[in-house]
């Protein structure tokens, strides 16, 4: 595509959006940003701070202190990824632990974290050329995004994809934790009352449950040509 547009994609947890967003990017000589990780590193600040944990949420002072919150992503060339930067610390692997995933859909939940969120991710896509993944990305990021996909699998796949990876990473992980925390993380970003994970009207539903990334590119390659590239 000569224009440079923006791609959204959203969907359930742990589904392979942001492997999915990383190679459209790629192909696409575009930005690659994943939205989840900034509600990640604002549940790690919150976690660290004491503000949240297994004694609840303390809503007042995570907003309270939202402003002291700066969140960057920073080129690693080595890696050829992106990172994520909470108060220029370099916190990419600790975002992505299970006890994260645990308090994340807590803090995403918070309004006022949500607003500061989107203020960013709109800066980040002003120019466009960006694909970006998350849950609100086609619904209330850019409603106007030129190519909105909602992605989903079945959550045994999504468990055992996610158990597979941590495993490659050295991490020891519980199969049966990770499907309930894929559940209840399901449970909430769909039921909270602002900017719920639901699929854009205008989205295109794509189950990944038995597709390989390449053919999930295939079938990406064939919707541009479909939009006229
Ligand atoms: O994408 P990922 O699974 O890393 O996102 C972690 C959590 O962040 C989600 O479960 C959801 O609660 C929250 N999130 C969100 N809106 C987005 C992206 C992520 O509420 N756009």
């Amino acid at each position: 595509m000569d224009k440079k547009i923006i791609v959204a994609i959203d969907g359930h947890a742990s589904c392979g959006k942001s492997t999915f967003a990383k190679m459209i990017a790629k192909e696409l000589g575009y930005i690659y940003i994943d939205s989840g990780a900034m509600y990640r590193a604002v549940t790690l600040y919150s976690l660290r701070q004491g503000f949240t944990g297994s004694n609840g949420t303390d809503r007042e002072s995570i907003i309270k202190e939202l402003s002291s919150i700066s969140i960057r992503f920073s080129y690693n060339a080595d890696t050829g990824g992106y990172e994520t930067y909470l108060n220029n610390e370099n916190v990419e692997d600790e975002i992505r632990s299970i006890e994260i995933s645990g308090y994340v859909s807590e803090v995403s939940r918070i309004s006022e974290v949500r607003k500061r969120m989107v203020e960013l991710q709109r800066e980040i896509g002003v120019f466009k050329g960006i694909v970006m993944d998350g849950r609100d990305i086609g619904t209330v990021v850019f409603p106007d995004a030129d190519i909105k996909i909602f992605l989903t699998a079945s959550v045994e796949v999504r468990a055992m994809r996610r158990f597979l990876e941590l495993k490659e990473k050295g991490v020891e992980a519980n199969l049966e934790e990770i499907k309930s925390n894929i559940e209840e993380r399901d449970r909430m970003d769909s039921s909270r009352e602002i900017s719920p994970l639901i699929k854009a009207e205008d989205a295109l539903l794509l189950d990944n449950s038995n597709m390989t990334p390449e053919r999930q590119m295939s079938w990406f390659r064939e919707l541009l040509k479909k939009k006229g590239s």
